[in-house]
């Protein structure tokens, strides 16, 4: 019999229909991904090499739990130059991932009833970790025209004697769009107020379009800080999803808990992979720019696309990789007496009939939306978009 816990979570959305693409593709189906979680890009070779002299130089065994001090160096360096936030070394833990980070702090803070609000559209892994936790996911839901940024005063309604933390994404996964200033700092007065943990996933701080600037909540002051946990890693910034190097630095008891719990859990990771981690932060950096410029290409090609496409929506994002228009136009129109009833329908028809593979919004929590990503080549941006223009047309 399985554990409670267990039965709670359900595998992700994201993941099931990938793997029905998968299957298509396996049947010699040319299928396009616009389903991608990742960068296109390869790790950048002084990343790699840096990696091939840690296993030379015999950095092959245990380190300690919540990384090499050399990583942990860099990461308070990139903490205190690009976001103005100090942390000494026993503030910040290495951990396998963003994700792992993130789950880390669930396990360091929930207790059974406790709430977390996180707004909605949300990355799927949020709510999931809450529950893993025997805490109670509270959703909040965002507007488009508030470019998907959590009201503050809605946020106030939803805060109970219960909840113990928030959940912010910026730039977000799936909307592409980041929080100005100004709403960072009436969410923070609020979580200040009620003694709420803010738990920030800054992943996508580095992917940022028009000269957007990022600001991180736990720099608007002392206060705020002393209740906010950031979590960022490499995956995205430098193209290396697969090492796992994820981080976060917070209040020292937090920390202090999560490095508690990977002791007896993962330990740390992966002595080579945190040695890249060090080239990847103080080496040079303008392959991030190159990948951005190059994201920026396929960003203004899509959204205009899109946009020709009737019935759909589509916002420019200003940061990470990823569009979500409103498809609620498309929505009710059918095709041989097979009716589009929502955007997981939506999303089936368009895998079925254009050959594309995208995520529909209610996976993240909000009907009415589909994510695109455009971490896939302009060929397959090109190709994809006209087919889904194609297959909507369809639709009467
Ligand atoms: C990709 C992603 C992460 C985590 O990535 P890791 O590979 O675990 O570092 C975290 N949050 C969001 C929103 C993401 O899209």
């Amino acid at each position: 019999m399985l554990s409670e816990r267990a039965k709670r979570v359900k595998p992700s959305p994201t993941l099931a229909m990938d793997t029905k693409a998968k299957e298509m593709k396996s049947q010699g189906i040319d299928v396009i991904s616009f389903g991608v979680g990742e960068p296109d890009f390869d790790t950048p070779d002084n990343i790699k090499d840096a990696a091939m002299r840690a296993i030379k130089e015999g950095h092959t065994k245990y380190t300690p739990v919540g990384g090499i001090p050399q990583l942990k160096d860099a990461i308070a360096e990139k903490l205190r130059n690009d976001n103005g936030l100090s942390y000494e070394s026993d503030e910040i833990i290495v951990s396998c991932g963003a994700k792992h980070s993130l789950y880390n702090i669930a396990q360091a803070l929930l207790s059974p009833g406790d709430e977390v609000v996180i707004p909605s559209p949300y990355w799927v892994s949020y709510p999931a970790q809450v529950l893993l936790n025997d805490a109670t996911p509270v959703f909040v839901r965002t507007r488009e025209e508030d470019d998907f940024m959590l009201d503050p005063d809605e946020l106030k309604e939803h805060v109970s004697g219960r909840t113990k933390a928030i959940i912010l994404n910026y730039p977000s996964n799936p909307t592409g769009l980041g929080y100005d200033r100004s709403t960072l700092e009436a969410i923070a007065e609020v979580a200040v107020k009620n003694g709420i943990y803010i738990i920030s996933d800054e992943i996508y701080e580095k992917i940022l379009y028009d000269g957007a600037e990022h600001t991180s909540i736990a720099s608007l002051s002392a206060e705020v800080k002393a209740l906010t946990i950031v979590v960022n890693g490499l995956s995205k910034s430098h193209a290396m999803t697969g090492w796992r190097i994820g981080y976060a630095a917070g209040p020292r008891d937090v920390v202090k808990a999560m490095t508690k719990i990977q002791s007896q859990s993962t330990s740390n990771p992966a002595s080579i992979a945190q040695w890249a981690a060090v080239e990847a932060l103080r080496g040079p950096q303008d392959f991030i720019r190159t990948m951005v410029e190059e994201f920026d290409r396929r960003r203004r090609f899509l959204v205009e696309a899109l946009n020709r496409i009737e019935g759909m929506q589509c916002r420019m994002p200003t940061g990470a990789f990823y569009v979500f228009p409103n498809v609620s136009g498309i929505i009710g129109k059918g095709l041989d007496g097979r009716t589009i009833g929502d955007s997981s329908s939506l999303a089936l028809y368009l895998l079925e009939e254009a050959k594309v593979a995208l995520v529909p919004g209610s996976a993240f929590g909000a009907e009415g939306f589909i994510r695109i990503s455009y971490a896939t080549s302009m060929e397959n941006i090109r190709k994809a978009v006209e087919r889904i223009g194609e297959a909507v047309e369809r639709l009467s």
